[in-house]
């Protein structure tokens, strides 16, 4: 009989499957123990994708009472095999994290200290500072007469934070603004 690790626990938690299994010969007694006392006992499991990376790894999440409480890979998915990449294995604490921040902070020009602004103010800002730049070092042409349409003075560095679908919508507006200095620390 070949069952799956995963399979294994749900049909555990079914209880014809271990009179089946009972049936079988196999003394099923420590295993539910073992699967009742799981910290993910009651709750309600979700697959999901990892967003981080073209691998696409199946995270199975666990739900109860409407909280996050456990995320894991999934032993049955082909590629990973249940195992996850620091990011992928973080997900949870990545999530639900008191150091989390959950408003922009801004840090004037020469000033050491960071402060809460809200996004019209950060986004009006942004916009600003890369028009300005953009309408002062936009070059059409290098010394050698040669068509560039570049903008050498502004630079982007993403997040680690950032999904796949945001890199690719990112790097595609900053490409059409003429900024090709474009790096991420998340490259898996
Ligand atoms: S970031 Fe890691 S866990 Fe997520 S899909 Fe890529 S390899 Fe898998």
């Amino acid at each position: 009989m070949n069952v799956s690790r995963r399979g294994f626990i749900k049909l555990l938690g079914a209880g014809t499957a271990c009179y089946g299994l009972s049936r079988l010969g196999l003394d099923v007694k420590p295993a539910l123990a073992y699967a009742t006392s799981l910290k993910t006992a009651g709750s309600k499991e979700v697959l999901s994708i990892c967003p981080y990376c073209s691998c696409g790894c199946n995270i199975i999440m666990s739900v109860r009472d409407g909280q996050l409480i456990s995320s894991e890979g999934d032993p049955d998915y082909p590629v990973s095999e249940g195992s996850l990449c620091p990011k992928g294995a973080a997900f949870r604490a990545l999530h639900v994290n008191k150091h989390r921040i959950t408003k922009p902070l801004y840090r004037a020009p020469g000033a050491t200290d960071w402060v809460e602004k809200d996004w019209d103010f950060m986004l009006s800002t942004i916009a600003l500072r890369i028009k300005t730049a953009r309408d002062r070092d936009f070059k059409t042409k290098n010394d050698k007469g040669q068509a560039v349409n570049r903008l050498d003075t502004v630079f982007s560095v993403g997040s680690a934070l950032m999904d796949n679908e945001e890199c690719a919508v990112t790097v595609q507006a900053l490409r059409g603004l003429g900024i090709y200095q474009i790096d991420h620390q998340a490259r898996v």
